[in-house]
């Protein structure tokens, strides 16, 4: 047997689930965890794959709090579409109890069902791609909207603290370990002008405006299963960060990475572009999806596409002064290409955020969120 094929057998063994192992191979998408398909022979000779997974231990410091964190989640939101005939996202149980393995070398991996007959894509094709995406992240939340936040852990202390990000890169401007300063001096400053922006949502979270939800976290395209034959968003999957958290940095992150055709390293910042119609999907799937936002959540809503874009600058430029040490890098300069597409998305969000505001409104007010121009 392939070296891949032992690997997902002998850790297969190490769960709860049924019929024979027939084969298995690695899933390359995805930049975080290592996963595995591997397919199992029923009793009545039709074929199951499931998911096998090993937590990244650099990035998840205490993956056995992630997996629980999961369990709360996908318990949750199984109580409520069991007998749905909808797929959703389980943990099978390991046979020494948990829903968790730890391998001799200490690194854990936990089961998934496969969600059959669907695709998930790396970069928006359509506004309907966009909606669906959108859709999906906004019915997770409602989801979750009544599971107690204190029943989670915060996996990643601090994730979102933007404030605190900040004062990390003041600190770096400061002493400038690798003596990069001068050739980012412009950036620095322009960040640093947005000190304020940075800190709108926390301190809204603090003075009870915004409430603390169970949040996503990693709202990327690609956490979305689409179904291969009509597109429709079928259930959202990479739960490793679903953490105490505020809804406008989901929706933020979406709208951060799905509304600009450009990479997120892009050299010709020309290429970087907030398309509307893209925000707009989103707005609409979004809000549409999620009846229990808030009107001050929904009104943070375009806050937290600004917030989160520069959060992820300042956490670039940060990597950047420090010497590219926790994004990896292919070039030279290219966490700096990272911080300057951020700061053209945010220049561009800041210039139609009226607009953006007018979207956002329209369909928080109309139930039906019907587009009306496209
Ligand atoms: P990462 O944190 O590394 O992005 P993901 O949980 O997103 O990990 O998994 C990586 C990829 O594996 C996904 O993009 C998807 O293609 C596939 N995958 C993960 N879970 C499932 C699942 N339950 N069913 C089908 N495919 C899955
Ligand atoms: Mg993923
Ligand atoms: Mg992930």
């Amino acid at each position: 047997m392939p070296p891949v094929e032992e690997t997902v057998r002998s850790i297969g063994q190490e769960f709860i689930i049924d019929g024979e192992f027939i084969g298995g191979s690695e899933i390359e998408a995805g930049h975080i965890n290592v996963t595995y398909v591997a397919r199992y022979l029923q009793m009545d000779g039709s074929e199951r794959r499931y998911i096998l997974q090993c937590i990244n231990g650099y990035v998840f410091k205490d993956p056995v709090a992630v997996v629980r964190n999961v369990e709360r989640v996908t318990q949750h939101i199984a109580a409520k579409l069991e007998g749905s005939g909808e797929q959703y996202l389980k943990m099978y149980p390991a046979r020494r109890g948990g829903h968790f393995y730890e391998d001799a070398k200490g690194r854990v991996w936990r089961c998934y069902n496969f969600i059959e007959g669907c695709r998930s894509y790396d970069v928006v094709e359509s506004t309907e791609q966009a909606y669906e995406a959108a859709s999906a992240f906004g019915r997770f939340q409602d989801l979750v909207s009544d599971l107690d936040v204190a029943s989670l852990v915060e996996t990643i202390p601090s994730f979102h603290h933007t404030p605190m990000r900040f004062a990390r890169l003041m600190d770096r401007a400061a002493d400038d370990p690798i003596e990069r300063l001068a050739g980012v001096v412009e950036e620095v400053q322009f960040l640093k002008d947005r000190k304020e922006l940075g800190a709108e949502l926390v301190s809204m979270m603090k003075g009870g405006l915004l409430p603390v939800r169970v949040t996503h976290n990693d709202t990327k395209l690609n956490n979305v299963m689409m179904d291969e034959r009509s597109g429709q968003a079928v259930c959202v999957i990479d739960l490793d960060t679903v953490m105490p958290g505020l809804a406008a940095y989901d929706f933020g992150d979406l709208v951060r990475t799905a509304t600009s055709a450009a990479a997120e390293d892009e050299q010709d910042l020309s290429k970087v572009e907030m398309r509307m119609p893209m925000f707009e999907a989103l707005a609409r799937g979004y809000i549409k999806a999620c009846p229990s936002l808030t009107a001050a959540e929904i009104h943070s809503l375009v806050t937290g596409c600004k917030v989160i874009t520069l959060e992820v600058a300042i956490r670039f430029l940060t990597d950047y002064l420090e010497g590219d040490l926790y994004f990896k890098t292919e070039r030279e300069g290219q966490n700096l290409d990272r911080v300057r597409v951020q700061i053209t998305l945010l220049k561009q969000m800041e210039e139609r955020e009226a607009e953006m505001e007018e979207i956002v409104r329209r369909f928080a007010d109309s139930e039906s969120c019907e587009l009306t121009s496209n």
